[in-house]
């Protein structure tokens, strides 16, 4: 109990089965209820959101024979905010046999992790993995291959093998093609209703059960209610909470902090993973941040000078005098620590003063001694469109220089707590991809994001939601007066969003958010700070209802009205993130508390007390939220400190 939270009952069951891991997938679905094909026809579930996750799940559940009713805010679904990943994609295949196995990508996620995943789920994400690379490579993704055909792997950060399938760079687009063209296939034989332009801002909860949505169609501002026997939400992660981020602009918290309100738990809000690569902020003028894909960590070569204030240019600083300082703290891993790790360590390389760049918030990424010994051309072909990004956002050209990079805000482990079904804390409600708290634990490895989407949507959910949706068809709600509460808090949010008339811009109130979630929630995390942004956040989230601005009217095409609704939930969400973050008083994964920390300035876990998920429940009538707990179990990988040296 604190002035902050009140403790809740722990969570009894996650639906996870037990006996040899090895086997718990398949004789849980085994047990599982099945539909029969004709009783699926008359079945519909809402999928919110197109990625990955969303277009894989509505493509499959298609093609089981349901009835899916799709939705995303884009103007296509193949512009989802997948298509903006970069580097690869994890599966246990070994074709490089050099010791890979699904057991040791179940290790490597536990441990990378930091010892915060159901282990239950985590080995069954390692076990799909490699149904993921036949699925695509069937639907024609073009993976790059070696010379004689095979396809290709790269490595990604926290693991000793090769196991990361990619496209160039842009694996996230050749993945989203394959799912989006499934999905395109059965909205011409009229199984998905495809609505582009449509925005989930309200959850229908009937009875208990998830049963519908409130859209808003984007371009003419109409506000409809949608019915189905259960709704996917595959809505993304929240990274935008930090305003900067590399997240696309759009991404955001509202479906699931909807669903949230409505009794969804929502798990870990705190873990928040910051990337290690990223094109360094440049000036107050920018609204987003671009990622250099953690595959350049192969080839390009971490350092900073080795003395304090070392202004020379790259070039004219010889060897002895850099300080490749991954390589040094971390040589079994060298430039290959996970993110965390390696985002730490260049936060702290700055914080001495050996920072390179403006405001001396950057490191080298330095490619010189691979293209010396693999030649232009090799590296041309592996990184040559990130090379390119680079070139132009920073008009520096890196086949000549070494890239400056800084981390960043990237992704969020954390999200709406889902058992072993995938099914949150409102039965009927299911939550997919980066929008659920996940088997990423504290720390997600590279690549892992991308092979948890296509998991949960090709291979998991299809076969979980089937044993929900045997006890369906339900009874229609069109006139259940949830149904008419749900649509009127909607149109009294926009009213009142639009009433305020103030004099201050949605930007502005983000930006300043973002900036107190950076400076106290970000990278290290102290008691002090926490305490302080949660002040802050309340003070800056009365002033948004007081003085936001919102010109338009809600009738018409109005981005300043979606983003002063996301904004507004964005603050509630922040304030939940401090509250966790504070009460996790251990450093784990991506959460550093600089209180717990190694006397090498390590993250130092407290598994006698923090052990467990940390879900929470909504706090009604502005009240304290309530805690419950999910305790981890670790059967088969023992929690050890985390080396990477
Ligand atoms: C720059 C970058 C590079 C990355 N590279 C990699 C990589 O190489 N490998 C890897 O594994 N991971 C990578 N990631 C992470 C990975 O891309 C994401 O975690 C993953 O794509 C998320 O997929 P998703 O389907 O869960 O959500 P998204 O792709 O974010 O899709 C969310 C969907 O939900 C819809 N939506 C959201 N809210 C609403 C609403 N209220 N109403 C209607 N629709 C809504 C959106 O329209 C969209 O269709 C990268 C991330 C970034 C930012």
């Amino acid at each position: 109990m604190s002035d902050l939270w009140n403790d809740g009952d722990p969570i009894a069951d996650t639906a996870a089965p037990d006996g040899p891991i090895e086997t718990r997938w398949e004789r849980h679905r085994f047990s599982a209820k099945l539909v029969n094909p004709a009783n699926r026809r008359k079945l519909t579930v809402i999928v919110v959101g197109t990625g990955l996750a969303g277009g894989s799940a509505a493509a499959t559940l298609a093609e089981a024979g349901y009835r899916v009713k799709s939705y995303c805010y884009q103007d296509s679904p193949r512009r989802a905010h997948s298509i903006a990943a970069q580097g690869g994609i994890n599966a246990a295949k070994n074709y490089r046999n050099d010791g890979d196995s699904v057991y040791r990508l179940f290790y490597d996620t536990v441990k990378g992790g930091d010892f915060r995943a159901r282990e239950s789920n985590v080995y069954r994400l390692a076990s799909v993995s490699a149904n993921i690379i036949d699925q695509c490579v069937a639907q024609g993704v073009p993976f790059a291959r070696e010379y004689g055909g095979l396809l290709d792997n790269r490595s990604f950060g926290g693991t000793q093998v090769s196991r990361t399938f990619y496209a160039r760079g842009q694996t996230g687009q050749q993945l989203l093609l394959g799912a989006y063209q499934a999905m395109e296939r059965q909205i011409g034989l009229g199984n998905i209703e495809m609505n582009a332009r449509h925005e989930m801002l309200e959850l229908i909860v009937v009875d208990g059960k998830a049963r519908g949505i409130v859209v808003r169609d984007m371009v003419t501002g109409e506000i409809t209610t949608e019915f189905a026997d259960a709704v996917v939400l595959a809505s993304g992660g929240y990274g935008n909470v930090f305003f900067l981020s590399t997240n696309a602009k759009g991404c955001n918290v509202t479906a699931s902090w909807r669903a949230h309100r409505k009794g969804a738990l929502f798990a870990n809000p705190c873990y928040t993973q910051i990337h290690p690569t990223c094109i360094p902020e440049s000036g107050t003028h920018q609204s987003k941040l671009t990622l250099m894909s953690e595959s350049l960590r192969n080839d390009g070569r971490v350092w900073v000078p080795l003395s304090v204030g070392d202004k020379r240019a790259p070039g004219d600083i010889p060897e002895d005098e850099r300080d490749y300082y991954l390589e040094r703290i971390y040589p079994a891993f060298g430039n290959l620590v996970p993110r965390d790790i390696a985002s730490r360590a260049a936060k702290n390389v700055c914080d001495e003063g050996r920072g390179v760049g403006p405001g001396g918030l950057g490191v080298y990424l330095d490619f010189a001694d691979a293209i010396g010994r693999l030649g232009r051309k090799a590296v041309e072909a592996k990184y040559g469109n990130l090379f390119e990004m680079y070139q132009r956002i920073t008009g520096e050209d890196p086949y000549e220089v070494p890239m400056r990079i800084y981390p960043a805000v990237h992704y969020t482990m954390g999200g709406l707590w889902v058992d072993y079904n995938l099914q949150s804390t409102i039965p009927g409600l299911f939550v997919i991809g980066e929008a659920n708290f996940s088997d990423h634990g504290a720390n997600r490895l590279g690549a892992s994001a991308l092979m948890q989407g296509l998991a949960d949507g090709y291979f998991v959910l299809p076969n979980t939601i089937n044993n929900y949706l045997a006890a369906g068809p339900f009874p229609d709600i069109s006139e259940n007066p949830a149904v008419a509460e749900a649509r009127a808090t909607v149109e009294e949010r926009i009213t009142k969003l639009l009433s305020i008339d103030g004099d201050r811009t949605v930007d502005s109130f983000h930006r300043e958010l973002g900036h107190i979630m950076w400076e106290y929630c970000g990278m290290e995390r102290t008691e002090e700070g926490l305490s302080k942004a949660i002040g802050l956040i309340r003070g800056l989230r009365d002033e948004f209802w007081q003085r936001v601005k919102v010109p338009g009217t809600g009738e018409q095409l109005n981005q300043n009205l979606e983003k002063a609704g996301r904004v507004a939930d964005f603050f509630e969400l922040a304030e939940l993130k401090c509250i966790d973050a504070l009460h996790r008083r251990e450093s784990c994964g991506g959460h550093f508390r600089a209180e717990s920390q190694t006397a090498d300035g390590e993250a130092l876990r407290h598994d006698d007390q923090f052990s467990y998920v940390a879900a929470w429940e909504y706090a009604t009538d502005g009240g304290k939220p309530t805690l419950h707990k999910e305790q981890l179990e670790f059967e088969y990988v023992h929690p050890s400190t985390r080396s990477y040296k």
